[in-house]
């Protein structure tokens, strides 16, 4: 009998979803086992009721929950909460999900200044007062699924690989644990390094890396040691998919910007990013916008108190 499947989108792009379909021919061999039975990226399913008649939020019991996106209205708290009550084994999908993820960065700014911006000083925008009505009320901030509600399965990625969202599917019906990786994109990168690098100074990500692009991944130095910011040490693996390919941006001789979210699922990023410049002998100060980036350090777990040192 097929496992019922309810799917979510919360404060999401949908890159995720389109990640579920890019699972490719394998989820033609998936799908005869599940049964979809919420899905509102598929399915016109209205949350009270076809005619919005129902007083309880209409979302049907599930074995399975999917969530993308995190939390940052009252809409996405409650339909979370739904989720949460009626599927047995809750999956965050992504990096948004799991952690914040890009919408988190919203997170350095308090709600007065995000609206004073957006509906007063912003240049493409005719000035209005913030609307308080039809739109659902914005919480103080962008929350991770599990700050409001428990989580089963972590599967970070912006968005996550297609083998391992099919991996993580195909290991909860055969019953089993699912299985991700566990090691850093340093962990999995086949560039050359040296130790420390020479560069005293972070260059920023505009500075393009130096390479010989007729020359393979193996025979370009390290990144980080270029002294490009580079968060691949800090980075949980998994961009590259099942095999053993190398990390997608440094494929594309780029930096990692750190989209898989930390190693360990409570790490902090930016911290353990500023460890890893000083270890390589750059100077941490050099990190342009740096008061910013411990504003915000932690991402969804913001640090409530601002510092007041940067240096
Ligand atoms: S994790 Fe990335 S792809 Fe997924 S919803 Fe968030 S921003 Fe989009
Ligand atoms: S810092 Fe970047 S380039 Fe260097 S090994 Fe790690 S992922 Fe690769
Ligand atoms: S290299 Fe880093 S930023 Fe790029 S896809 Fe992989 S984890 Fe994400």
């Amino acid at each position: 009998m097929p496992v019922t499947v309810a799917s979510e989108w919360l404060n999401s792009c949908s890159g995720c979803e389109i990640a579920i379909l890019n699972i490719g021919e394998a989820l033609l061999g998936l799908l005869p086992e599940l049964n979809f039975t919420h899905i509102p990226v598929l399915m016109d399913h209205k949350y009270f009721g076809q005619t919005g008649d129902q007083e309880q939020m209409d979302i049907p019991e599930s074995v399975v929950g999917i969530v993308s996106g995190g939390i940052r209205n009252q809409e996405h708290l409650e339909v979370a909460h739904a989720m949460r009550d009626k599927c047995q084994v809750l999956i965050a999908l992504g990096t948004c999900a799991t952690h914040g993820g890009i919408p988190s960065l919203i997170n350095q700014f308090d709600n007065e200044e995000l609206f004073e911006r957006y509906y007063r000083t912003s240049e493409t925008t005719d000035p209005g007062p913030t609307p308080n009505e039809v739109v659902p009320p914005t919480l103080d901030r962008c929350y991770a699924l599990d700050e409001h509600i428990k989580v089963d399965v972590y599967l970070p990625g912006c968005p996550p690989h297609p083998d391992h969202i099919a991996g993580v599917v195909l290991a909860l019906l055969s019953g089993k644990a699912p299985e991700l990786p566990t090691k850093s994109v340093c962990d999995t990168c086949p560039t050359r390094r040296e130790g420390k690098g020479e560069v005293r100074e972070v260059l920023r990500f505009l500075s393009n890396a130096q390479f010989d692009p007729a020359k393979p991944l193996s025979e370009m130095r390290c990144l980080l040691e270029q002294g490009l910011l580079c968060m691949g040490a800090v980075t949980r693996a998994g961009c590259s998919g099942a095999g053993d390919g190398a990390p997608r941006c440094i494929s594309a001789r780029v930096p990692c910007r750190g989209c898989y979210g930390p190693v360990k699922h409570d790490g902090n990023q930016m911290i353990d990013m500023l460890n890893a410049l000083a270890s390589n002998g750059i100077d941490v100060r050099t990190v342009v916008d740096r008061y910013s980036l411990l504003r915000f350090s932690g991402g969804h777990r913001r640090l409530r108190q601002r510092p007041t040192a940067t240096t």
